[in-house]
Order: structure tokens, then C-alpha cells, then sequence
């Protein structure tokens, strides 16, 4: 039996990331993967909807210089070359972190992990110990149990598609949902998109949303709150998704029925109950935030372990988790960006002015239009930068941003909430011209009635 100083089952980005920093800390490292390197973000994830979202966003763009007469006509396009174009990314992607690995010294060992009461890994018949394990087995997607769901397929099967459908309905109008529904609406397919919650984004900053609704209706899709998928029926080469809306029965005759209806952790191989790991009400274990299990030795990080699905925080998580493995300082940070890669982007950190008057602040709300900011203007993109400061400390708490560049920009944004930059250190920085970044800063002064280029 092989002994190395710390053992990763799992290698989506919590894992190969964790692996990769261990191993150039100069321990000994090995690395399980079941599938393919890089997990679901690189795979089935973060990477592939970002290749279509990009591309449908470029077709967008071509659309509306068409419509202002600078181009003749939008052309036409191959999805199969984009299908192509998305899986050579992702290729590029997978061989990187292998690459990686291997200069940092990483045993990557292919097949599915096994761990047990024993803190043993079994894997291929052979059998590894660690001085700590660190799981990093991410998450699958969640099937609602509603007549004909077999007749569906989930996000990896929407990112294989060979053809483009000519319809879709989409069960779910979280991130992933509308991601998708974007993406393929500005392809031409024509799609429709189901949630059952009275509102999408609910815990978002409301303008922001409210545009970001708007927007995506502009681009064709169909949504419906407060619609209950009920069933899903074979309709021919198509299929009939009914729901129920208005305590009726409604249906819409698609090509395909994507179900987006959230993720949940996948822990196969790993003996939860031997082991003695504790888990919360959707199954993901339970850690503190070292994210160090009950079991000594054992982490867990990334979806395995519950809070933001995110890749970035299962970095974060990787690295709190190598800190307290090396007896390291580690300092968390307070708030993770999220964004929706709908079209246009919508990103944000930090406190909406309602959590933010629940948490006891006194939230003042800045904001600035991309109508009035010159970058914008020469990129034709439209949206809003929102930010909210604390009127007593006029520190910031909180950024939204909808529109072209939003998770690019966030950045920006996550980087005032966590130093929470005031009001002066604001009109102390330079922000360079003409940007989008300035929309920022501009909503940040304007937040205290000092925006510039505001009336
Ligand atoms: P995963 O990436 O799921 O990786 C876990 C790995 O562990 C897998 O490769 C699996 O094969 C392996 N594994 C599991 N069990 C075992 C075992 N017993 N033995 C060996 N190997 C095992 N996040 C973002 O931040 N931005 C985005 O834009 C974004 N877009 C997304 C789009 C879609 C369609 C989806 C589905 C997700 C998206 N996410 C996005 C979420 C992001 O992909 C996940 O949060 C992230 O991949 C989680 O990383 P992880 O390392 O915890 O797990």
C-alpha cells in the first residue's frame, strides 16, 4: 500500500486545484478521477455554456449592426462548427490541467474512488492511504420525479447536442436554465422556460433583474413564473411539456425538454456513514469553514460540500482546506461573486439593498446607465451598474452589474465589498477612459449623489 501526504478524490476544479498548490508545497499528492480531468466546469460546465453563450452573443451583436445598417445582412452559421469550436476549448482545457498536474508532481490515477471506514482509498484494485484526504467530488444534476422525465435531458445532454433543436422548453429558470435558454434563443431555436417560484433571481437586486427580464425577452424567450412542470409526453418526433399555470393546464410542443432544476452532491464511492461524516438536508457534508469534516484528516470542498456551486469558490474552498493541511494562516474571504451568463451578463457581490437593511445597514443605492457611459456607447451594449454603500460609513456592500462586460467588471466589485472602500477612497481612484469600468466608480459616487457624469 502506497503512502503519500494527501490523497484527492475527485479532479473538477476544488480538486485538480488543491492537487496541483499541494504538490508544488512539495508534498506527495494523488489524485483520483473517475471521468476526465477538470470535472464538470471544464467538461460539462462553466467552459462549454461559456463557448456557446459567446458565440450566440457575437450573433446578437452582428443582429444589431445589421438592424443599425452597418451590416448588409447576419450571414449565416454552422453549429456543427460551433459544437467543434466548443469541444476543442475544452480539449485545450483538460490537456492544461494534465500538464499541470504532472509538473506539480501529481500521481493522477484514473478510475472511480472508493473510501471507506478506514480513510483507505481503494481505486483499480490498488489501495493508497493519506495523512489526509481532501473530497472533491462535485455535484449531478437533480431529475424532478414527473411523468416522462426520460424524455428530458439535463445539461450535459443539452451541451452534446449535434444539431440545433428548433425548440426547447427548459424546466428551471435558475442560472443554468437561463444560460442555456439564451444561448440557444439567439441561436433561433425557439424556447420556453418554465419555473415554478413566483420570480427568477428573487434574492438579486430588483432593477437589476427587472432589466436583465426584460432583456431576455427582447431575445425571444418565453418565460413563465409560477408554472408547475407536471408531465412530459411523447408527441411524435416531438414532445408536449405540460405544466400548470393559473391553476390551468398549458402546454408547448417542443424538440427537446431541458430539466435545469438545480444540482445535487455526488458522493459514489464515498462511505458517508462508515466514515461518520455529517451531511446537511440536501446530502452535501458538513464543514467547518477550513473546511475540515468531523472525521480528522478528512476535508471536503467544492459542490460536495454545499454553499455556492461555483468553480471559483471550490478553488477557494481548496485552498482553505491545503492551508489548514499545511498549518497555515488562511483568511477567507467574506462574499463570492456569482454570474449569470445570460445575454446580456449578469454578475454581483456582496449585499442587495434589501439583505443589506435586514443585516442592519443603512444601504444607499448608486447606479449608472451604460446609455451614459462612452464605452458603452462605441460597444452599442446597454445595462446598469448598481451599488450600494452604507450611508452612515459610506462603505461599499455591495455591486450588481447587467450588461456587456458585467463578469468581467465584477471583479472590481468584489474587490470594494471586500476591502469595503469608502466613498473617498472611491474618489481617490484613477479609473482609466473610456472603460466600462467607470460605470462603477460613477455608480459608487452616485450612491452619495457625486456621480459626475449624472444630472
Ligand atoms: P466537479 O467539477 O463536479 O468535479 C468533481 C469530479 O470528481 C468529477 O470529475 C467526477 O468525475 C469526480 N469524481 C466524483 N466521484 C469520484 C470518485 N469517487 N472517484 C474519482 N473521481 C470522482 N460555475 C461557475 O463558477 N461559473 C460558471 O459559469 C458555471 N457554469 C456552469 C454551467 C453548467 C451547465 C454547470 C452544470 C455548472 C456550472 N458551474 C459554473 C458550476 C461548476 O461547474 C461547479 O461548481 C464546479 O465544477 C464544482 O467543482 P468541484 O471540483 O466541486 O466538482
Amino acid at each position: 500500500m502506497e503512502k503519500f501526504d494527501l490523497l484527492v478524490i475527485g479532479g473538477g476544479p476544488g480538486g485538480y486545484s488543491a492537487a496541483i498548490a499541494a504538490g508544488k508545497a512539495g508534498l506527495k499528492v494523488a489524485l483520483f478521477e473517475a471521468d476526465r480531468l477538470g470535472g464538470t466546469c471544464l467538461n460539462v460546465g462553466c467552459i462549454p455554456t461559456k463557448y456557446l453563450v459567446d458565440k450566440a452573443k457575437t450573433m446578437e451583436k452582428v443582429r444589431a449592426l445589421v438592424k443599425s445598417g452597418i451590416f448588409r445582412d447576419p450571414g449565416s452559421f454552422s453549429f456543427r462548427e460551433i459544437v467543434k469550436g466548443k469541444d476543442g476549448a475544452v480539449e485545450k482545457l483538460v490537456s492544461g490541467v494534465s500538464t499541470l498536474l504532472k509538473r506539480a508532481g501529481v500521481r493522477v490515477v484514473k478510475g472511480l474512488a472508493e473510501l471507506g471506514a478506514d480513510r483507505v482509498v481503494r481505486c483499480g484494485g490498488e489501495e493508497y492511504t493519506g495523512e489526509n484526504v481532501i473530497i472533491a467530488t462535485g455535484s449531478e444534476p437533480v431529475w424532478i420525479p414527473i411523468p416522462g422525465k426520460e424524455l428530458c435531458i439535463d445539461s450535459t445532454g443539452v451541451l452534446s447536442l449535434e444539431s440545433l433543436p428548433e425548440s426547447m422548453t427548459v424546466i428551471g429558470g435558475g442560472v443554468i436554465g437561463l444560460e442555456i435558454a439564451c444561448a440557444f434563443a439567439a441561436f433561433g431555436t425557439e424556447v420556453t422556460v418554465v419555473e415554478m417560484l413566483p420570480a427568477l433571481m428573487a434574492r438579486e437586486q430588483k432593477e437589476a433583474v427587472r432589466y436583465l427580464l426584460m432583456q431576455i425577452k427582447k431575445l425571444g424567450v418565453n418565460v413563465k413564473t409560477d408554472a408547475k412542470m407536471l408531465r412530459v409526453e411523447a408527441d411524435g418526433a416531438y414532445k408536449k411539456a405540460v405544466y400548470e399555470f393559473k391553476g390551468r393546464e398549458e402546454s408547448v410542443r417542443c424538440e427537446q425538454v431541458l430539466m435545469a432544476v438545480g444540482r445535487k452532491p455526488r458522493l459514489t464511492g464515498i462511505d458517508v456513514k462508515a466514515l461518520g461524516l455529517e451531511t446537511d438536508r440536501k446530502g452535501c457534508i458538513v464543514t467547518d469553514d477550513r473546511q475540515r469534516t468531523c472525521v480528522p484528516g478528512v476535508y471536503a470542498i467544492g459542490d460536495a460540500a454545499g454553499g455556492p456551486q461555483l468553480a471559483h469558490e471550490a478553488y477557494a474552498e481548496g485552498e482553505a482546506a491545503l492551508a489548514s493541511i499545511l498549518g497555515k494562516e488562511f483568511s477567507r474571504p467574506k462574499y463570492v461573486p456569482a454570474c449569470t451568463y445570460t445575454i446580456p451578463c449578469f454578475a454581483s457581490v456582496g449585499l442587495t439593498t434589501e439583505a443589506a437593511a435586514e443585516k442592519g445597514f443603512e444601504p444607499v443605492m448608486g447606479s449608472f446607465s451604460y446609455a451614459a457611459n462612452g464605452m458603452a456607447l462605441a460597444e452599442d451594449a446597454g445595462g446598469f451598474v448598481y451599488v450600494v454603500a452604507d450611508k452612515a460609513t459610506t462603505k461599499t456592500i455591495g455591486v450588481t452589474i447587467v450588461g456587456e462586460g458585467a463578469s468581467e467588471l465584477i471583479a472590481f466589485g468584489a474587490m470594494a465589498v471586500e476591502h469595503e472602500l469608502t466613498l473617498g477612497e472611491w474618489e481617490s481612484m484613477i479609473v482609466a477612459h473610456p472603460t466600462l469600468s467607470e460605470m462603477v466608480k460613477e455608480a459608487a459616487l452616485d450612491a452619495f449623489g457625486k456621480a459626475v457624469h449624472k444630472a
